[in-house]
């Protein structure tokens, strides 16, 4: 029987599950994705009857029948199904059963046995899979982990399904309000726009549908692009010479029918004239001739889809060939994409960018702290959620301060979200008056406050929220928006334009910070584990040639400004930074050999690493500074990758190990009497600060959008109780009741729209 066929031959079970998958991410609809899944799952464990229920979305204690097979004449499904499936969803896990007294060694062949396993998503149950069988042994421990297996693995492709169906259901106008979806909070605020999805151009499930206005000439493009396509593998299959088999000339011929098939060309023209532009049209053709294929009992056959998929990759190639190169952005762009970068949101232009939508990642993310700079909302991590390629052209909400997205909402809603968006402009307004204010505790401690930037876009932003100057100066974005390095004159032009912009303030320049999530394109580094890898420092004392540079492009920019502060991040040891050191004297000594005046800038290292917090007053004697980066240091000392949206409940700048290190950076400081500035996004959470008030840190630099917050919150509060709180936490051993505690103090100061901003009324 069945299960033994699952535990015999796992290779198959496997294969026959990467089908399921397959098939369920390609079902145009939630009821045919269910469908194929129950009747997939009786076919493959050779069971009677399979039925699954989903969590109803209103009632969440409550479960609904969606679908079944197998029932035969049966009217209705057995009522023991229901029972099954509540207690699956009572203990989470599966529950493994038969409907007789006996022992189990007693059963008779007219026993019912049941499996019933959970769908878990994301930690919540999702819906119950049962599978019943007249037999007369219960389901095996292998069968049961089968079921399991597979029910974790589907419960993504379910969520994609039902996601994808209220959304169409809402565009079609079948519901009044369209969906809602929480995703990870990337960067606060509250928006309303368009959505344009940015997708890789060379996967074909990520294409998104598009309206078209001109049919006619979209049928006429996708039909040049099969008669390419098409030729181009005739030319193969009958070039002479070129080394090809008789069995590869073959095979080139069959792709060129297929390409031209009339059954691909026919569903894709039915799709273009359904108003889908070509590439989304040839999509869906592709997918489901895919899935026909892959239903195929022959193994052979069912390769063919592999086939298809390939001739779909290269008709869409062809496709892109005829695209116009720019983008065309609606006038309100919320991007929206599976892995956006920071270069996707330079690329916006003409038009205003009002919020960003990412499938992965989280508030760490560069992208993310791009997005708070630019004072604009960014839901991260939504790619397991929704289906992003459905978002584009539809009308959005994006809420930054709870993490959500709502699809196509009605007016009500909209009404509520604009009413919100008016209360923040209102408190932004009255915070204005802060802005050439320094900042300082009611008890009179001066912080100065200085702002992070990174694009040449972002130094309006800083200069509108009042910065005293720039903290930290991220040198990677010019490097990552080229196709070779930048030029000592290049670089020495921009950096330039930032240190005079801010003259005579102060400007803390990094230097480069690539590897980790900064890769650059031609400048390729294959790493299994690019965070622990060949980053930041490293990358520059390994390519001294490189670092000379662009410190000689720094020194040579504060020539006659002198406002120049230079940092260098990734510090893991005392020998890095003593080598960064010595080639930044033998930078100032050449360009002083050629004749140039060079004042000394003020020198500092980052503090990122874990072994740097305990070798921090050993590198505080080296330098005039130093800063903190937290989002790395957490990042490390906490073992949560910070751009991963799955973990990003673990990253907490809370975490008492965190407050500890942050302490210790502060005291090492002291003791050498070298200033310790904090960097990284924890300084624009105010509670973070508090405490690094009590600590006595010497000054912050944040996202520009975070400054006049944090500079209200600094304004009520003093250093004493700044102190006092410190203690508390101290004595605290989790995150959740040192956020509580210090969220209380916060909100008794008088900031309670500072600590619960983004309540609708
Ligand atoms: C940090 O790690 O905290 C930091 C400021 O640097 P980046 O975010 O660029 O890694
Ligand atoms: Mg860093």
């Amino acid at each position: 029987m069945i299960r033994e066929s699952a535990s015999r031959s796992p290779e198959l079970v496997t294969t026959r599950f990467d089908a399921i998958l397959q098939s369920l991410g390609a079902a145009p609809n939630l009821d045919l994705a269910l469908l194929g899944i129950v009747k997939d799952v009786r076919d493959l464990f050779q069971v009677d009857i399979c039925l699954l229920y989903l969590s109803d979305p209103v009632r969440l204690d409550a479960q609904r029948l969606m679908v079944w097979d197998g029932l035969g004449d049966l009217a209705a499904p057995p009522a023991f199904a229901d029972t099954l499936a509540n207690l699956v969803a009572e203990r989470s896990e599966p529950v493994n059963l038969c409907d007789s007294k006996a022992l189990p060694a007693q059963l008779d062949a007219n026993c019912h046995v049941y499996l019933g396993v959970p769908i878990m998503h994301q930690g919540a149950l999702l819906g119950t899979l049962i599978v019943q069988q007249t037999a007369q042994s219960r389901f095996s421990e292998s069968e049961q982990a089968a079921l399991a297996t597979l029910a974790a693995q589907i419960a993504g492709g379910i969520q994609l399904a039902k996601a994808r169906s209220s959304i169409n259901a809402s565009a079609s106008g079948n519901v009044p309000t369209g969906p809602l979806f929480e995703g990870v909070i990337g960067a606060p605020g509250i928006a309303t726009g368009t959505g344009h999805v940015i997708y890789a151009r060379s996967e074909l499930a990520q294409i998104p549908n598009r309206d078209v206005a001109d049919i006619e000439s979209e049928i006429a493009v996708f039909q040049a692009a099969v008669s390419r396509v098409a030729g181009e593998l005739d030319r193969v299959a009958e070039e002479q010479g070129g080394g090809l088999t008789a069995e590869d000339r073959t095979l080139f011929r069959v792709y060129a029918m297929i390409a031209r098939s009339n059954e691909l060309v026919t569903s894709t023209l039915a799709g273009i004239r359904s108003g889908n532009w070509a590439p989304g049209a040839l999509r869906d053709s592709i997918q489901e001739h895919a899935r026909y294929f892959e239903a195929m009992e022959d193994p052979y056959l069912r390769e063919r889809a592999d086939d298809i998929r390939d001739i779909g990759r290269a008709l869409l190639n062809e496709l892109q060939t005829l695209e116009p190169a720019e983008e065309r952005y609606p006038a309100r762009t919320i991007l929206v994409g599976e892995d956006l970068s920071p270069l996707d949101l330079a690329a916006v232009k003409g038009v205003r960018l009002v919020a960003v939508i990412s499938g992965h990642g989280s508030r760490l993310s560069h992208l993310a702290i791009l997005a708070r700079s630019m004072g604009i909302p960014a839901v991260m991590g939504l790619a397991g959620t929704l289906p992003l390629n459905s978002l584009h052209g539809k009308s959005l909400i994006v809420d930054g301060y709870k993490g959500r997205l709502c699809i196509e909402p009605d007016v009500s809603l909209k009404r509520q979200y604009r009413s919100l968006a008016a209360r923040e402009r209102r408190l932004s307004k009255t915070l204005r008056h802060l802005r050439d204010q320094t900042a300082q505790t009611l008890d009179g401690f001066r912080i100065p406050l200085y702002t992070n930037a990174g694009l040449l876009s972002d130094l309006n932003p800083s200069l509108a929220a009042g910065s005293e100057g720039i903290g930290l100066y991220r040198t990677e974005y010019p490097f990552m928006v080229r196709d070779s390095f930048p030029t000592e004159e290049e670089q020495y032009t921009l950096y330039r334009k930032v240190l005079q912009t801010f003259h005579p303030r102060p400007v803390t320049l990094r230097t480069l910070d690539i590897g980790g999530d900064k890769p650059l394109s031609y400048f390729p580094v294959q790493e299994t584990n690019p965070f622990l890898g060949w980053r930041g420092i490293r990358i520059s004392l390994d390519h001294p040639e490189m670092f000379l540079t662009q410190i000689r492009a720094m020194l040579r920019a504060s020539s006659g400004l002198n406002n120049l502060s230079l940092l260098l991040p990734m510090i893991s040891r005392v020998e890095d930074l003593d080598e960064a050191l010595i080639l930044i004297q033998r930078a100032r000594q050449q360009l002083e050999q050629e004749g140039l005046s060079i004042t000394q800038p003020r020198l500092g290292a980052m503090i990122e690493v874990p072994s740097a917090v305990y070798q921090a007053e050993a590198l505080a004697r080296r330098v005039d500074f130093l800063s903190v980066g937290t989002n790395d240091l957490i990042q490390y000392l906490l073992a949560v990758d910070r751009n991963n949206e799955r973990v990003a409940r673990w990253f907490d700048a809370l975490h008492p190990a965190v407050i500890q290190a942050l302490l210790r950076i502060i005291r090492a400081g002291k003791q050498s009497s070298t200033p310790v500035s904090v960097c990284g996004e924890a300084a624009g959470d105010p509670a973070v600060v508090l405490l690094l008030i009590g600590m006595g840190v010497s000054s912050l630099s944040l996202s520009a959008g975070d400054l006049p917050r944090i500079k209200w919150a600094i304004h009520s509060l003093s250093r004493r109780q700044a102190r006092a709180l410190l203690r508390q936490v101290l004595q605290l051993e989790q995150a959740s009741a040192i956020r509580s505690l210090l969220t209380q103090a916060l909100v008794d100061a008088g900031l309670d729209t500072l600590m619960h901003p983004g309540n609708l009324d």
